[in-house]
């Protein structure tokens, strides 16, 4: 059973344009709109593939309304809790160079009560299980509080024990403050930026990452997957390191592949694969996500053709993890 979870989900509109001029009246296509959120990203993926998912997190307002009518086509079920506010728009415009301008909404805020019901709707979640469940705890939220998430890991902890593996795709001060706590997540999956940021080093190439793996903060982290794009990825699994490697694809929008990357990790550690198993399952995901025009779909023959074309290259240890 897998449970993702998303504090902010948005309602997204892409608009075309042939040019963008700052300051001027710009005359767009008719918007392509869909839901966004990293957790509802990695929800379907892991659905498509065969998982058993939930989707939780938070809305609000009419917004809130029309993403709870939309999230009823998908293939999981959903949690989400109705808070004060109004779920955000996140509106991109693209010119015909592929220019991307992004305005984003803040979203509804989630306040200390807010806190605490999403932590007891997940404790919820986990008691009705026969089996621990792997949770993901995906994406940003608008809160105050920078230790949102640490709290979480450390509440589930002790609530849940180490029963349930809990994933995190989350970046910024949150992912520095869940890794300078004793309690750390099972999974991490930063992309090479947010790696870098972590970690306050530019790092360029999978060979920066590899040579940086023994960083402290990501001591005892069972598994780190760190996405690098078209370059594949660099996984640490306990005392393992892969390069992961993937062939080139023609790419149509590789928005959300990391979400679908997430999607693919928990579905095969659900289903008990191995860990060869599941960076391949991974990967494939994440490139099948960038073969659809749609963000957060993969499909499934794609991904069964895909990970059959990923490369482990193990690489041997120049230091203790
Ligand atoms: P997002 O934030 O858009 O969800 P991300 O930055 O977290 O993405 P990436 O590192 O861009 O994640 O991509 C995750 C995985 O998706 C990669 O490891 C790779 O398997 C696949 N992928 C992404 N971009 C490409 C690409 N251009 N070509 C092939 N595969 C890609």
């Amino acid at each position: 059973m897998i449970l993702t979870v998303t504090l902010n989900p948005s309602m997204d509109s892409i608009y075309f344009t042939d040019t963008f001029v700052l300051g001027a009246m710009n005359r767009c296509s008719n918007p392509i709109k869909a839901v966004g959120g990293k957790g509802i990203n990695a929800g379907r993926t892991a659905a498509i593939l065969g998982g058993k998912v939930t989707t939780m997190g938070v809305l609000a307002g009419k917004n809130g309304e029309l993403i709870r009518h939309e999230l009823e086509q998908e293939p999981f079920k959903t949690k989400f809790i109705s808070i004060f506010g109004e779920s955000r728009n996140a509106v991109t415009v693209m010119d015909r160079e592929k220019n991307q301008t992004e305005i984003v909404e803040l979203g509804p805020e989630i306040t200390a009560d807010t806190e605490k019901i999403i932590l007891d709707t997940i404790l919820d979640f986990a008691d009705e299980q026969n089996e621990g469940p792997i949770i993901a705890l995906c994406g940003s939220a608008n809160t105050k509080n920078d230790y949102l998430y640490q709290e979480y890991l450390l509440q589930l902890r002790d609530k849940l024990g180490t029963k349930v593996k809990i994933l995190t795709d989350i970046s910024g001060k949150q992912l520095k403050n869940v890794l300078n706590n004793s309690v750390k997540p099972y999974f991490i999956k930063p992309n090479i930026q947010e790696f870098s940021d972590l970690i306050d080093l530019p790092l360029t190439s999978k060979i920066d990452v590899i040579n940086n793996l023994n960083h402290p903060m990501l001591k005892e982290v069972p598994f780190v997957l760190i996405s690098c794009g078209g370059d594949g990825a660099v996984a640490k699994y306990h005392d393992q390191i892969f390069d992961v490697i993937i062939p080139t694809i023609d790419i149509i929008n590789p928005t959300g592949s990391g979400d679908a990357t997430v999607g693919g990790v928990a579905f095969a550690l659900d289903q008990n694969f191995s860990i060869e198993e599941t960076l391949r399952y991974a990967m494939a995901c994440g490139m099948s996500n960038a073969l659809e025009q749609a963000v957060g779909y993969v499909s499934i023959e794609n991904v069964e053709t895909l990970k059959n074309q990923i490369i482990l290259k193990e690489i041997e240890q120049m230091f203790h993890v």
